[in-house]
């Protein structure tokens, strides 16, 4: 591998990108690989904290124009990691009150500059089952065609991505109990 590889990591809440990330930097720390994770909600919330917000799923709730420019700092944070692999765990858009927001708009890619998209799936009856079952999380009420629609958008905005970075994007499928299938898929894209 001869250049740094910054991956980014986009699926719907509850479709399990967390999960996965964890066990593939699992195995890639079993072959010696170091990888470091960033969660880009982690870092929007470490700025917004500084300005007085208190929980992370209020980030979603804030004034677009405020989230843009959080949004813009966080990427800026995450574009100085020169690691050889780096993790960004993210979403491909998020639903504000005026409709769809990209997780990744055009300034982010560019500060950012990924050189992969991993675009996580699962089947819509698992996420919302995933979704119900995790009491960690604040998480918005939602139906399965909520899911099914937020799926196809989710396709459009990582696609929309790859046209302006150039960078490919690979989709996952996250099979219930099959967190190590879909990590040993990443490993392998990897090439490492
Ligand atoms: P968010 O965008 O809200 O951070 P996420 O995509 O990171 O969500 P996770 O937190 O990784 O989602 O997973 C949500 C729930 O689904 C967790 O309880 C996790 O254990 C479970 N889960 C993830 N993948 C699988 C799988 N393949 N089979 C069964 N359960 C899974
Ligand atoms: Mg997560």
């Amino acid at each position: 591998m001869d250049e740094n590889k910054r991956i980014v990591v986009v699926g719907i809440p509850g479709v399990g990108k967390t999960t996965v990330i964890k066990k593939t930097v699992e195995l890639l720390k079993a072959h010696d690989i170091a990888v470091r994770v960033n969660c880009f909600g982690s870092v929007m919330f470490e700025v917004a904290h500084q300005s007085g917000i208190q929980n992370r799923d209020e980030l979603r709730k804030l004034p677009l124009s405020q989230q843009q420019s959080l949004q813009r700092t966080a990427a800026e944070k995450l574009a100085q990691i020169n690691d050889k692999i780096t993790i960004i765990d993210t979403h491909a858009f998020i639903s504000s009150t005026e409709g769809y927001y990209p997780g990744l708009p055009e300034p982010v890619l560019r500060i950012i500059k990924p050189t992969n998209f991993i675009s996580v799936s699962a089947k819509p009856e698992n996420i919302y089952n995933r979704r119900m079952n995790d009491m960690t999380r604040n998480r918005d009420l939602i139906t399965l065609e909520d899911i099914k629609r937020d799926l196809n958008v989710q396709s459009a905005m990582i696609s929309a991505c790859a046209v302006i970075t150039g960078a490919p994007v690979k989709f996952l499928l996250n099979v219930e109990g099959k967190v190590d299938e879909a990590a040993d898929a990443i490993v392998r894209m990897l090439e490492v």
